[in-house]
């Protein structure tokens, strides 16, 4: 039976019996895990607060085949991110992260990309002074999507081909990206978009969250380009259901 340590971000936790508890953690070198820790609400545990949702911490587990949680026997805390649990904005917007990454990514799969944006976004989050909570979940989300391989492709039309004029823009999230005026027939759903929309996806996609943090948008255009990141990732992943229903419903 091996033992396992690794960095891991805690996303998730769960009551399991009078004092355990089920924790989902995103991880350096496995990925999403799910971890069973014995007695861990118990006042004493030497699991401390190593499990605590949203702390960055240091895990030792044992890895047994054909299970699908493992249980941690030891568990320190690198950062514990405080102000992201004692801010109910942050609080929110990291519980949406969490969403976000325990749907749609897959069990015990690797991901260096995705801990680097999981990491970035935590720390940013934490440090960060004054922001808009529903825009950073937006602009998580659209990274996220590059990153899972749904980027939206935003300089020519999905289905012609040819590139997009600036004028009578369509965005088609089923076919993952913008739909020119004379093909707007040929796809299954469609939001009517402008330039600007267009630009702001490609900077939530390439710009860093501490270059964006500035950024103020109007909550109409926050509504829709949300709308568009829900409707983006639930195609994606072919998933019949919401998500970050706070921020993006
Ligand atoms: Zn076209």
């Amino acid at each position: 039976m091996p033992i396992i340590k690794t960095n891991c971000f805690i996303l998730r936790g769960i009551k399991y019996k009078e004092s355990s508890k089920i924790v989902t953690a995103y991880s350096q070198d496995y990925g999403k895990l799910s971890l069973l820790a014995r007695g861990a609400r118990r006042i004493k545990s030497k699991l401390g607060s190593g499990l605590d949702l949203f702390s960055y911490s240091e895990i030792i587990f044992y890895k047994r085949e054909n299970r699908e949680i493992y249980t941690v026997s030891n568990a320190e805390v690198i950062d514990p991110y405080s102000s992201i649990k004692n801010d109910m904005d942050k609080f929110n917007v990291a519980s949406c992260i969490s969403e976000l990454i325990i749907s749609l990514t897959p069990r015990e799969h690797e991901n260096e990309y995705i801990f680097d944006l999981l990491r970035k976004a935590f720390a940013y989050l934490d440090s960060a002074v004054e922001f808009d909570p529903q825009l950073l979940s937006i602009i998580f989300g659209f990274k996220l999507a590059v990153l899972l391989g749904y980027k939206p492709m935003l300089h020519s039309c999905v289905v012609c081909k040819n590139k997009t004029s600036t004028q009578n823009l369509y965005f088609s999230p089923s076919s993952g990206g913008i739909v020119c005026p004379d093909c707007t027939a040929e796809v299954r759903d469609r939001v009517k978009i402008d330039v600007d929309d267009v630009k702001y996806m490609e900077a939530f996609m390439g710009r860093t969250f501490e270059s964006l943090g500035e950024l103020r948008l109007s909550s109409v255009i926050k509504k829709k380009l949300g709308h568009l990141i829900n409707r983006l990732l639930i195609e994606g992943s072919e998933k019949e259901r919401n998500f970050c229903a706070r921020y993006w419903v």
